[in-house]
């Protein structure tokens, strides 16, 4: 029985809330704040006539200002803090769980605002800190990242003794019926998008232009759907952790819908993080654009088809090569049908409040920062099927990459 802080009421925050309610046993007393308290009052309201869940408060928090987040945790005392507002928030929030003796966990590495980089430099500069105050934070428990690095432990722990190529794939095969939108925060998935692709071979890291490399790729139940390398930040700490892997790469699925949408973006200026000055105001044109794209939690109702995202792994194993393929599918329709949340918010908050389950229960445990491939991978896959994420694996098949 433990209380928890949620911070961030988008789609992923939705979810999680939806989640924790489950689970009243684990998660007694719950806490939503994010900067629009409204947004919160909603979810709580729907998540409680849905799960009968009778103490899940509101607040207002700016999650940039650690003496604000300082005073609501003060006054809550919660065992840990579940952060899904932006990763521009990590830094801040880690801060005010150190100064109150707070337990963290996140689904997005930091980035700052003004320039569009993903490392894990910033959290992983926590370590000794959260060490010394016998603190646990776990970073990337999403979807990707997060279950794939768990998976990719579920591997390494199980049917290999080395891993040496990973291929994580990513496919949403949804249908929303909007001519161009994005599944999570828009701010967030453009920037990610739209930077540099980036894979790890021998040692180091080859850098592509964006869009650069692309194959089709078949996924379960879903079929072939091009797919396009990214880097991703999960592949930085897989190569650290498993340092006997020699080419790691991240696939997403683009339709030729959105990637002509995106370029005429990106051409028009519209996608730019540099502040233009607009009737004597200050504006960031990707933060505008933001405010007129549709909102991702919005786009729940009606999102036909699934997503499918897994690991694809070659190694050795007793001398021997093997191939592995372990993934998850998910409904739109079935993830909007239980929580009023589509498919992309469902995978990545089912993991952060399994993650924090398994952080309140002792199953992981530590003191520092971690990433979630530093774990027991098994108790968590032993529970992230009947939390509504069920996996699957297949041994010696043709990865196709
Ligand atoms: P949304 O944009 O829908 O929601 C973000 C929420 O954070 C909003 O409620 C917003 O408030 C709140 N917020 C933003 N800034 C602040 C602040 N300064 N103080 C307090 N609250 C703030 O995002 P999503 O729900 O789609 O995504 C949430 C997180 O999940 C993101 O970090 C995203 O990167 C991550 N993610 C991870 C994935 C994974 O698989 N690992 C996949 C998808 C997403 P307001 O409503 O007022 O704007």
């Amino acid at each position: 029985m433990s209380k928890v802080l949620i911070i961030g009421a988008g789609g992923v925050g939705r979810v999680v809330v939806f989640k924790c309610a489950q689970h009243p046993e684990i998660f007694s007393d719950i806490l939503l704040a994010s900067r629009t308290k409204s947004k919160c009052d909603v979810i709580a309201k729907d998540a409680m006539a849905a799960t009968g869940h009778n103490s899940i408060a509101t607040a207002a928090v700016d999650a940039d200002d650690v003496p604000q987040l300082v005073a609501l945790i003060e006054a809550f005392r919660p065992k840990m803090v579940i952060h899904v507002a932006l990763p521009y928030q990590d830094l801040t929030i880690m801060e005010a769980c150190l100064q109150t003796g707070t337990h963290y966990l996140d689904t997005a590495n930091y980035e700052p605002k003004e320039v569009a980089k993903f490392e894990y430099s910033w959290q992983w500069a926590y370590h000794d800190r959260f060490a010394d105050a016998g603190l646990l934070a776990v970073l990337g428990c999403g979807f990707d990242p997060g279950v794939t690095g768990i998976f990719t432990a579920r591997a390494a722990k199980h049917h290999f003794d080395e891993i040496h190529y990973l291929d994580i794939v990513d496919a949403n095969a949804g249908d929303h019926g909007k001519a161009f939108a994005t599944n999570f925060n828009p701010e967030i998935n453009i920037r990610e998008i739209t930077q540099k692709g980036k894979y790890w071979e021998n040692g180091q890291w080859v850098e592509t232009e964006p869009f650069e490399i692309h194959q089709p790729i078949n996924y379960p139940d879903i079929g072939p759907k091009e797919s396009y390398l990214l880097f991703h930040e999960e592949l930085e700490s897989l190569v650290k952790h498993f340092p006997t892997i020699k080419r790691a790469r991240f696939w997403m699925t683009f339709g030729q819908e959105y990637l002509t949408h995106l370029r005429v973006i990106q051409n028009i200026g519209m996608a730019s993080i540099e502040p233009v000055m607009y009737k004597g105001v200050e504006i960031i044109p990707l933060e505008f654009l933001k405010a007129v794209l549709p909102d991702p939690g919005s786009l729940g109702d009606n999102y036909t088809g699934q997503t499918s995202i897994g690991c694809r792994i070659r190694g050795i194993k007793a001398g021997k090569e093997h191939t592995y393929y372990i993934w998850n599918n998910c409904s739109h329709k079935a993830a909007f049908e239980e929580t009023g949340a589509q498919g992309v918010s469902y995978t990545t908050g089912v993991p952060a409040m399994t993650g924090a389950m398994m952080m309140l229960t002792g199953e992981w445990s530590g003191k520092g920062v971690f990433n979630v491939e530093q774990f027991n991978p098994d108790p968590f896959l032993e529970k992230l099927g009947g939390h509504g994420l069920p996996w699957e694996e297949r041994f010696d098949v043709d990865l196709e990459v």
